[in-house]
């Protein structure tokens, strides 16, 4: 099994790095702390590292919210590198209106502030 929550990161505009996208948004791997060294959600050991681990050994990282997941990929293995980062998404602000049917609904977006 593979996802991109192996190798990619997603940064909420609340500052929380979460489970890339779709039902993993929801799903928070390292809320914003500014005591805390962030960058450790992508070190040998941290969260993603965590999940390429599981997938690896074709276990749900997150039993409850993977099977709704449309990132999970039941075919190919996951690729973890500390030291490359496939993709960084990065969302700037949750106040869009534009209310796009594949993105947050203005429920989640009120949510998020
Ligand atoms: S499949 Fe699971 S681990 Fe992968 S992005 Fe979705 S919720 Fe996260
Ligand atoms: S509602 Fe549309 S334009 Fe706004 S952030 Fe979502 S996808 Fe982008």
């Amino acid at each position: 099994m593979q996802c991109p929550g192996a190798d990619s990161l997603f940064l909420r505009a609340n500052g929380n790095f979460v489970c890339w996208d779709d039902a993993g948004s929801d799903k928070v791997l390292q809320p914003y702390d500014i005591e805390k060294d962030m960058s450790r959600i992508f070190s040998d050991g941290g969260p993603c590292a965590l999940i390429a681990k599981k997938l690896a050994g074709n276990i749900l990282p997150f039993p409850e919210t993977c099977p709704g997941c449309y990132c999970l990929s039941l075919r190919g293995s996951p690729c973890f590198n500390s030291r490359v980062l496939n993709v960084m998404q990065v969302e700037p602000s949750s106040r869009c209106t534009l209310e796009c049917k594949a993105c947050a609904t203005p429920e989640e977006r009120e949510r998020l502030q």
